[in-house]
């Protein structure tokens, strides 16, 4: 591993610049690796993000975020989309749809039933908002850690150039039958889905 590009949903989180020079001054001193660190969207910190620097990108929690760091609602993304040229890096998932399921399965407390609450719809919904807005505007746009077959053959006939995606290695390799061996070790955002879904990616 040579690089690094930290999250910023860390504490403090890493949205005034002030936070990311702080982050830029310790790894200056102490870090081996190259690195870099994203800043993030809140609904209010527009004029920060388009200042910042320097940033490989803005990260926005479009689901799986609770308060300040979730932009979830078209309205409120498109500002972002619309105002500067830096790379916009989203979390891809829909938070009202999460929450509609999350009160359907309440009272569950099967550890299996996170990819049924997290599914693939809610990354799907997420991904084609953010792949209209960038369209919209042209802006550069990566997807994070994108988990299913869906948003892999949206993007597959209808990704513009500027666009790029990522798959980690644990939605490769891992599927919604390790839950039984693995119970709530398993949990994680997007969630892990299906053998034909790693096939896919
Ligand atoms: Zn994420």
């Amino acid at each position: 591993m040579t690089s690094f590009l930290e999250m910023l949903n860390t504490h403090p989180l890493t949205t005034p610049q002030a936070a990311l020079d702080d982050k830029l001054n310790r790894a200056w001193q102490k870090c081996l690796a190259n690195y870099g660190f994203f800043i993030g969207a809140m609904p209010e910190n527009l004029p920060d993000l388009t200042s910042a620097n320097p940033t490989p990108g803005i990260k926005i929690f479009m689901g799986s975020m609770h308060g300040n760091l979730l932009v979830n609602e078209e309205s409120a993304l498109d500002p972002f989309f619309a105002n500067g040229d830096r790379l916009i890096a989203v979390h891809a998932e829909d938070q009202n749809r999460i929450r509609d399921r999350r009160a359907q399965f309440a009272g569950s407390t099967d550890p299996a039933i996170h990819s049924q609450i997290q599914d693939n719809q809610a990354a799907l919904n997420a991904t084609q908002l953010a792949l209209k807005l960038s369209k919209k505007y042209g802006r550069r746009l990566h997807i994070l850690h994108m988990s299913t077959a869906e948003e892999t053959d949206l993007l597959r006939h209808e990704k513009p150039a500027w666009m790029t995606a990522e798959v980690t290695p644990q939605h490769l390799l891992l599927n919604i039958n390790d839950y039984e061996k693995l119970g709530s070790l398993l949990q994680m955002n997007p969630s892990i889905r299906s053998p034909h879904d790693n096939e896919v990616l």
